[in-house]
């Protein structure tokens, strides 16, 4: 059987899936190794659900993602029946030039390295174990599938900061982000709910990273998120939208370095900065002390704002979709952001949300409120068969 590994690098856990390709990829297992560098632990799931693996590691065992790469490698190797026939990775920023999956040699892993800088905490974490790979295995074909090339579309009006057009062409550009997700439920909308998937449509990625999309005619027009995984919706640590003004401020002003700077914007900020509490939306919906409410009210808010503008750039709004963590699992803040939607003429259905229903409208709402969850690496495993032939 020959076989697919996905890969999403992130800065301390390498997830992984392996699919086994016939007509179409179809999943095998899933695996996390976790807590690289500080308490890593390796989890490996079947495609049934059942424990597979459940190791521990010495910190000093895996002290980065190219160790981790090669524990994950020797794991499937030993294990693992399926002929590894190619890699597929995630990679955040495909920059200005790529627009679609690439099959990776040296020249385009030193391109994608030029990226660097456009998203200095992801990129060299989803190119890591590209390196660790292509130096091991360089007859292994590795595909790289990018979150910004669904967006590559927008118009040249959407990609643009009022800044002088030389900084455009550096590549200061709204690209966008989460886009295998925003592909990936699109192309989703067609099966399921194939009434609106031409139509106009918001896509609601509610995660641990949150953004919206607004797709019509299967396309990407207008993202929430911009030059890089900061704009737009405040997320579980990352402040969202904010003036920059703030940032000048707190550079000239409170004389902190662009580094403590970075740490609060991405890390410090967002759902934790505000509730003081956590990043997770399912401790502030248990907890009662108000700052958890506060932090909440606040992310509902700014999903309603963004909602607004997202409609405006679509003309209007005929479905509007939850996907990833919290738009997927629950149903208080499906209910409380479909609330803020109802001067578009969205209403929600009290039961048919708590169940957990593809449409969780009424018969009567003038926008079809649908949850789709999401599901990257399968778009990935689909891109990379589909390069490889
Ligand atoms: P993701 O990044 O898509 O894996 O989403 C992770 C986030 O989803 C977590 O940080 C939680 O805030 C949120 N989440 C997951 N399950 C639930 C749930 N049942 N209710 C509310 N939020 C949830």
């Amino acid at each position: 059987m020959d076989t697919i590994l996905v890969v999403n690098a992130g800065s301390s856990s390498l997830k992984f899936e392996v699919f086994a390709i016939g007509d179409g990829p179809r999943k095998l297992l899933r695996g996390q190794l976790e807590g690289i560098g500080t308490a890593p632990r390796l989890r490996i799931k079947g495609s049934d659900g059942q424990a597979l693996a459940d190791q521990a590691h010495a910190q000093s065992d895996v002290p980065d993602l190219p160790t981790a790469m090669r524990v994950v490698g020797a794991w499937l190797r030993e294990r693992h029946e399926g002929r590894l026939a190619a890699v597929g990775h995630r990679v955040v920023h495909g920059g200005p030039d790529y627009d679609r999956p690439v099959l990776i040699d040296e020249e385009v892993l030193t391109r994608l390295e030029r990226y660097v800088p456009l998203a200095p905490l992801h990129q060299p974490n989803n190119l890591a174990p590209i390196r660790a790979i292509l130096d091991r295995r360089p007859d292994l074909p590795q595909v790289a599938c990018f979150d910004t090339s669904f967006h590559r579309e927008h118009s040249q009006v959407a990609s643009h900061y009022a800044i002088p057009e030389r900084f455009y062409a550096e590549g200061i550009r709204r690209y966008g982000f989460h886009g295998l997700s925003y592909e990936y439920v699109s192309g989703k909308l067609r099966e399921v709910a194939p009434q609106v998937a031409d139509g106009r449509v918001v896509v609601a990625h509610l995660g641990s990273g949150a953004s919206m999309c607004a797709i019509f005619g299967g396309k990407s027009i207008e993202s929430t998120l911009g030059f890089t995984a900061l704009d737009g919706l405040p997320m579980g640590t990352r402040c969202g939208q904010i003036d920059p003004g703030v940032i000048l401020y707190l550079l000239q002003q409170r004389r902190m370095t662009a580094q403590e700077v970075q740490e609060l914007l991405y890390k410090d900020s967002g759902l934790k900065g505000l509730s003081g509490i956590s990043n997770d939306v399912r401790m502030l919906l248990q907890s009662k002390d108000p700052r958890a409410a506060f932090a909440l009210d606040h992310f509902v808010h700014r999903i309603g704002l963004h909602a607004g503008s997202l409609a405006a750039a679509l003309g209007g709004l005929d479905a509007f979709v939850f996907t990833a963590g919290i738009g997927e699992n629950s149903p208080p803040m499906r209910a409380r952001i479909a609330a803020r939607l109802a001067w578009l003429g969205a209403r929600i259905d009290p039961a048919r949300n708590l169940a957990g229903e593809l449409d969780v409208s009424t018969p009567e709402s003038k926008v079809r409120l649908l949850v789709v969850p999401t599901d990257e690496e399968l778009m990935v495993a689909r891109h990379t068969l589909a390069l490889l032939g």
